[in-house]
Order: C-alpha cells, then structure tokens, then sequence
C-alpha cells in the first residue's frame, strides 16, 4: 500500500435523526489514528479525510415530524451536533466534512443515477418497507412478520419506482471480492461473498413524492425523488468534488489508496451495493472496505428504553478527551462486538491510565527533575514508530498497537522497581528511562496527540508535567 502517494479515508455518513453514538465515535476515532498516520507517512496534503451527515429519507422526514420542526432546520441542527465532535474528540485538524443536502452533493447524486441510466428501469413493486433500515424488507429479514434488527412491523408498499439492475453484477462484484484486500476482517468478505451467491435482487433507487418528498430529485422525472442510500452513498465521491474528474477526484480516488470505515452491518451497503454503482458508472471500486464490530452494554443492545446509552459527549465530560480515545481504541476489539459499561470504563481508565500511563509519566520526570541537570538538551527528534506498530496500523489493528505501547510502559515500570533509581539516583538509568518514555510517547501520536505532546515537552523542559490523568471521585 505504500506504494501510494495519496490516501483517502472516510467514515459512513450517520443519519442525523439522533445524537452522535458511541459506535459512530469509535468509527471516526479509528479513522482519525489511520489518517493522523498516514499523514505522517506520505506528508501534508496527501491524506484525505472525510466524514458528514445523512441527512435524507423517510426517518429523518418523520423524526423531525414528530418534533413539530421543519426538516430543513431540524437537519441543520443535529449536523452542527456533528461537526462538534471535531473538537470533543479531538480530530485532526484537516477533516473534511459533507452534508447530504449541500448543493454539490445533490448534483453529484444526480449525476450518479445518470451515469447508471442504462441499469436504471421503471417498475410496479409491492414490498416491505421497514423505516429504520430505511429499505425494503426479504423474506430473510423477517421473524414473525417483523424485522429482524427493528422488531417493528414494516409497511407495506405499493408503488411505482426506479430500480437498480443490482443482479447484472453478481459476477462482476464476485470477482471484485477474489482480492483478500477488498475487505478486512477477512471473515466479513466471506459473508459478502455468501451474500452474492444467494443471489442478488434489484434495488429500489427511488421514491414516489406522493409518500415522500425529503430527498433528491430524480433527473427527468417530477414524480419521484432519489432513494436514500443512492443519494448517501454518493456522498463518497462528491465529496471529492466528482463528477468533476480532476483535482482531488482523481488525486485521491482513482491514483490514491481508498480506504472506508463501517459497522459490521453494512457489508451488503457498502461492499455490494455501492460497488456495483460504481461498476456501472464506470468509477473506479474502492479498493478496501474495513468494518468494526458493536458496542453493547451490559449484553445489550444500547437503547433509549434500557436506559443504557453511553454517548461519547458523557464519556468525554467524565475522563477528558484523550482518554475516552484511549478507552475506545485500546478496549474496544478493532472488530469484533465489546461489551462497555461505566463500570468497566472506570476501571480501564484507572488501570491504564491514572495507575498506568500517568503514574509512569510522573514518576519518570520527577526523577529526572530532581536528578538530570536541567540544561540538559534532550534529544525529541531523534524517537520513531517501532516495527510492530507499523505493521499493526497498517493492518487497522489499532487495539494491539496501544496493547503494545502498554506491554512497554509495564516493562519501563519495573525497571524502575528493579533498579530503585531514586535511591541509587544513578543518572544513565534515569537518562534511559526518559528516553524510553519519549519513544512511548511517539508511538502514542496518532492516538493520544494531545497526551503525547505534554510528555514530549515536559521531557524537553526536563519538568514533571501536571497529573495527565486525575484520579476519579
Ligand atoms: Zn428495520
């Protein structure tokens, strides 16, 4: 993959119909380690990140119905709720953001179902409709007559609308999934695969206004408007300024590496679907789908009525910035489910954190503080990435590169037991210790930025820095 000299990388787009969640925070969190990363690698300007919002369809249509707001200032409202999470979380400074409803996300739409036309046909349809998943239900789909992930009854539709000749692709999307690259874990690439081999079913593109009027237009036709994911999926490219074919388009997507990020239930969305899109718009497919696992609670889905929603705004307000990056990308398995409680989460934070992290920064620099002369020039350029946690990022394993980084700060802590420097104050022991922090501190980067500058300028100052990580009361 180095070979490249450009890399894009994106989340899925949340609907805005609620506040950001917690699995969303832990998308954009990976996304933002990779791209913080990759950066370093290929230098400035050669990363492309990006994230935004959903912001059509029926859900977000009735949601915003239900609270007596127009759907255009409703939209508006929880995509600022959005762009905040840039600072709680602390997301590189160059993240790029869409919205569904920008007016160059609405051409390119438009364009899309253009360049798909010859696959594109008209035709009576009964089915379905469950409103959460916002698609037409399958039989598969169903226990007692209710969907599988809504446990709610669907509507039954019937209407005239535009579909997508998904079947055509089955062979071509078969051999889009051969390359063991296309998606990681390589598990999920099996579930597409057995996807495509029980065959596949045109899709739905479209709406008809009479029932829904919240979406993009469909070109050449009054009567209906693009259906959601059509018009969602886009948003990947248009983003980049496509269908305009220079500039950041073919920088980033036809001569870059193209990465995307999404929950473990969008395989058939984003591996399937928007590729076969892609094949029949003649763009080139993305070159690697990564899917993370869910964030349960308590063995639960987390739900409003279980009343066990944690949400990374509480999370933030409780430990700080950093150290909710640390609870998400170390405790969270990179991709399969976690189970994740306030509980736990304080027990993390105080064990790696508070007793782990911070106590060794503190220790550290006050032995180096009251021993090491305080003119003495430390060397913080000379730190690097150790092999291991190349190699792990370039595998997106973000869990065991900080498992890695704690492994050293436990082995640096018992240095220090074994070799008492504050009693022997023997100076090449505490130099070396300071040393091994900054390279500690280094491999942190791209996942605690923050936290990594503070133990890199108190070694430079050569002065114990503030508690990092105060104790909980
Ligand atoms: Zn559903």
């Amino acid at each position: 993959m180095s070979q490249n000299k450009s890399f894009y990388i994106t989340t899925t787009l949340p609907y805005v119909n609620a506040e950001p969640h917690i699995g969303f925070a832990l998308e954009i969190l990976q996304a933002d380690v990779l791209a913080r990363w990759k950066q370093w690698e290929l230098g400035d300007g050669n990363v492309f990140f990006n994230t935004g919002t959903d912001e059509h369809g029926q859900k977000i249509f009735e949601a915003a119905t239900r609270t007596g707001e127009k759907v255009e200032s409703y939209v508006e409202k929880y995509a600022q709720e959005f762009k905040k999470l840039k600072e709680i979380l602390g997301l590189s400074d160059n993240l790029r953001f869409i919205r569904t409803t920008d007016e160059r996300h609405i051409r390119a739409a438009q364009e899309l179902w253009h360049k798909c036309k010859k696959d594109i046909y008209k035709k009576e349809f009964e089915g379905l409709y469950c409103v959460g998943c916002e698609r037409f239900l399958t039989q598969r789909d169903l226990v007692n007559g209710k969907c599988s992930i809504h446990n709610t009854e669907p509507q039954l539709l019937r209407e005239k609308n535009w579909f997508f000749r998904f079947s055509k692709y089955e062979k071509e999307l078969l051999k889009y999934l051969e390359d063991p690259k296309v998606i990681i874990p390589d598990w999920r690439r099996a579930e597409a695969i057995n996807f495509v081999k029980e065959g596949l079913e045109d899709f739905s593109i479209s709406r008809d206004k009479s029932r829904l009027t919240w979406g993009i237009p469909v070109p050449n036709d009054d009567t209906q408007v693009i259906y959601v994911w059509f018009d969602a999926l886009t948003s990947y490219i248009s983003t980049l300024g496509w269908p305009d074919e220079k500039g950041d388009f073919k920088k980033f997507w036809q001569e870059g590496h193209t990465l995307q990020l999404a929950g473990k239930d969008q395989v058939r969305f984003q591996s399937l679907m928007w590729q076969a899109m892609l094949m029949s718009a003649g763009i080139k497919n993305t070159d690697q789908v990564f899917y993370h696992g869910f964030i349960n609670s308590g063995g639960q889905k987390m739900s409003k009525s279980l009343g066990n929603v944690i949400n990374p705004y509480d999370m933030v307000k409780k430990y700080g910035t950093d150290a909710t990056r640390y609870l998400l990308l170390r405790h969270v398995h990179s991709t399969e489910d976690t189970d994740v409680t306030w509980g736990r989460l304080d027990e993390w934070y105080e064990a790696g954190l508070v007793n782990g992290l911070g106590n060794l920064v503190s220790r550290i620099m006050k032995l180096a503080e009251d021993n090491i002369d305080e003119t003495t020039d430390w060397d913080t350029h000379g730190y690097n990435f150790s092999g291991y946690t190349k190699e792990k990022l370039d595998e997106y394993r973000e869990d065991l590169v900080m498992d890695y980084i704690w492994s050293k700060i436990a082995e640096l802590d018992k240095k220090i037991q074994d070799k008492k420097p504050w009693e022997t104050k023997d100076k090449k022991v505490i130099t070396d210790l300071v040393e091994e922090l900054g390279q500690i501190a280094y491999n942190l980067k791209s996942f605690m930025p923050k936290t990594s500058e503070k133990i890199i300028e108190s070694i430079k100052v050569n002065k114990k820095p503030e508690n990092l990580f105060p104790r909980q009361d």
